[in-house]
């Protein structure tokens, strides 16, 4: 039988932590209490804009200790790219880095210098300095040969005045002007999942082992992917009314992270 410090606890960010900018209430103590447990804790986001260092200091700010515990579609979409690459970036900050991490080199797609025919891949991620002279770029890189990879394919994010583009959009629009398919990096696909077994030392389907979400199409088909239990939480995108025709069906559901980690930990 699994022992206790054999679950890990694979988080989404947005709706479990916080809320567009603010803390959700007791989600710095649910850490505090899987942490004290020796449970495994891993932050795993499709927000691929901040670095490695901005994800990890936001949640700092929240007061969750986060310091090498951060996965982002950043990361799973480099981890598509090999050492010695040239990458266009259609994307922010989350991405150049992780490039370069890899031992790729990342582009501007508006100051580069490379000729097309050496660009091995563009990668799309969510920002808002996104234009028609950056869509071309990329596109043009992409009729050359290059491959397109798209940290994730969310249509639209919400925020307090409804919603806006994700990065879904983006990637449309750059796929259909550069005529292929995009390969997805983030949840719920294979890349990020890959990157989750590696940085946990784990395989799909050991038991015990939970991806916690507030959005069934993105946390419960990661949690599906992994073949690990999926917990649903009720403080981010999805209500009470909707937890009946949720797909996948969720393992546990509980109002917020914190009220999930308490029974858990008292039915261990
Ligand atoms: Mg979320």
């Amino acid at each position: 039988m699994a022992g206790l410090t054999d679950i890990a606890w694979i988080l989404d960010l947005d709706g479990v932590i916080w809320l567009a900018d603010e803390p959700i209430s007791g989600s710095a103590r649910a850490i505090q209490l899987l942490d004290a447990a020796e449970h495994q804790v891993l932050f795993v986001t499709n927000f691929s804009a901040l670095t490695r260092r901005q994800a990890e200091l936001k949640l700092e700010g929240c007061g969750i200790e986060a310091e090498g515990r951060v996965v982002t579609s950043a990361m799973a979409a480099a981890s598509l790219v090999k050492p010695g690459e040239q990458v266009i970036v259609c994307g922010g900050e989350g991405i150049n880095e992780a490039v370069k991490e890899r031992g790729a080199t990342p582009l501007d797609p508006l100051q580069n210098s490379v000729p097309v025919r050496s660009i091995d891949a563009v990668i799309v991620g969510f920002h808002r300095e996104f234009s028609f002279d950056r869509l071309a770029a990329s596109a043009h890189a992409l009729h050359n040969g290059a491959r397109l990879i798209s940290t994730n394919s969310d249509p639209t994010y919400p925020t307090p005045h409804g919603l806006l583009p994700g990065n879904g959009s983006l990637t449309a629009a750059v796929a259909v002007a550069g005529k292929v398919e995009p390969i997805v990096a983030g949840k719920p696909h294979a890349p990020i999942a890959n990157l989750v077994l590696e940085r946990l030392g784990l395989e799909r389907g050991t038991p015990g082992n939970i991806v916690v979400g507030d959005l069934p199409a993105t946390d419960g088909l990661l949690a599906a992917e992994l073949d690990f239990d999926f917990g649903l939480v009720l403080s981010g995108v999805t209500s009470a009314d909707q937890v009946d025709t949720c797909d996948p069906t969720p393992n546990v559901v509980a109002p917020d992270l914190e009220q999930m980690v308490e029974a858990a930990l008292s039915s261990a």
